[in-house]
Parts: structure tokens; sequence; C-alpha cells
């Protein structure tokens, strides 16, 4: 059998030249590194099935199942950027999909809690996480838009699903000279990439950083 793993790796560093660090079109560029290195490490073609993995490295988003996709590989390194983690944040993230987001966030800070609304995503996540041996990553199938209050606060907070406006529970979660990352919109309308962030005396200023299309937040 040939070593499809190394042809994966020799992909996945493909992905993240061509794509992310220096797009060939007018995106602005990935420039952070220790961003780049995650992306680089995460086998991204293990979260999809078998009949996508072969996709798994194009600049596209993936279908995961249940209606729901992953975000093409730029706009995670994109989003992770802009959340500014470093080795000891506590990173809240909604949407936890098939985990793929989760996993580059382990590589990056201390502990990674993740929120599915779609059971049988939480659980699939869960155990593709299991055999990839992330043991800082704890998943809980549930409604991200109340947070989760038992591990908040957070240093870092990430949507993967757009509400239409900010969920007051997560501005409250997150800890002062914290951000949060996400897209906000009516369904079926241009979102915002938002970054919002709190400072040191609790106030919290929002801003717009770029048009995206992410699928609606939905709650029970
Ligand atoms: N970060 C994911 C992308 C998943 S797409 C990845 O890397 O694969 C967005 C996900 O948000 C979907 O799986 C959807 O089911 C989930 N979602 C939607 N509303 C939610 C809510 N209120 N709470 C938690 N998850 C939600």
């Amino acid at each position: 059998m040939t070593d499809v793993s190394a042809e994966f790796d020799r992909q996945r560093l493909q992905m993240v030249a061509d794509q992310i660090a220096e797009p060939l079109d007018s995106r602005p560029p990935v420039r952070d590194k220790r961003v780049l290195q995650a992306m680089r490490i995460v086998p991204r073609h293990r979260f999809v099935d078998e009949q996508t993995a072969d996709l798994a490295y194009i600049d596209r988003p993936l279908p995961i199942g249940h209606g729901q996709t992953i975000s093409q590989p730029y706009i995670v390194a994109f989003m992770t950027e802009l959340l500014e983690t470093a080795p000891e944040h506590d990173v809240l993230e909604v949407g936890t999909g098939c985990g793929y987001q989760a996993a580059v966030l382990a590589e990056l800070v201390r502990h990674v809690y993740t929120i599915e609304i779609v059971q049988p995503l939480a659980q699939e996540s869960k155990s593709t996480l299991e055999k990839l041996e992330y043991e800082n990553i704890s998943v809980r199938a549930g409604d991200g838009y109340l947070g989760w209050p038992d591990a908040a606060p957070f240093d870092r907070i990430i949507l993967t699903a757009a509400p239409d406006h900010i969920p007051q529970p997560l501005v409250d979660q997150l800890k002062p000279g914290g951000r949060m990352v996400l897209p906000v919109g009516e369904i079926w309308s241009t979102q915002q990439l938002t970054l919002v962030t709190k400072d040191e005396a609790g106030n919290v200023n929002q801003q717009a950083v770029m048009a995206v299309g992410f699928v609606p937040l939905t709650r029970r």
C-alpha cells in the first residue's frame, strides 16, 4: 500500500502555503507563526468521512453531515489569528461540528471547551478527538448560546455558527482583557465576522472585520 498519510501531509503543507500564508488572490495573508504551525499539524482529512478525505485540503468548506459544514481552511486560520491566543488560555468554542477548529485551538492554548447542539455531531467529534489523542478538549452537547457556566470565565470565545445578535451570556463569560470572534447576521443575509473585546475595566467594544457566510446559530 502506498503511504496515503504522507500524501495528505504534503497536501496540508501546500494548503498552508498557497491558501493561508500567501493566498494567490486578494485575501489578507495569515502571518501568525503559531497559527500557521497549528494548521500544518492538524490532519483535516481525519475530521471528514472517507469519501470527502481527498478534498480535505482544497480551498472550500466541506460537508460534515447533519446539514452542517466545516469552514474553509483559510477562514479557520483567519479567525484563529484574530483570536490572539496564548498557551495559558482557556477557550470556549460554540459549534463543535466535526471538531477540526477545536483541534487547531488545542494546539495553541491550555484547554478548549466546545459545545455542539446536534447530539450525534458532538459524539462523533468527541470520538475523533479521542482517536487523535487530544487531551485538552472537552466536548459537550447543548445550546452554546448559553455558554458553559461551570467552566467560565474564558480568555477567548469563538463561534462558528452565526447568531443574529451578540449573545449576552457569552459576553458575561468573557474575562476582562478577553476577545470573542463570531459571525453575526440575519439568517440568509450576509454576516459580519465580528471581534468583541472586553477591556480590563469590563468595557465591551465590537468591530466588524469582514463579510462571511456561516450556518445559523440555532436554539433548542
Ligand atoms: N467549528 C466547526 C464548524 C461547524 S459548523 C468545525 O470545525 O467543524 C457550525 C456548527 O454549529 C454546526 O455543527 C451546528 O450544529 C452548530 N450549532 C448551531 N447552533 C448551535 C448552538 N446554539 N450551540 C452549539 N452549536 C450550535
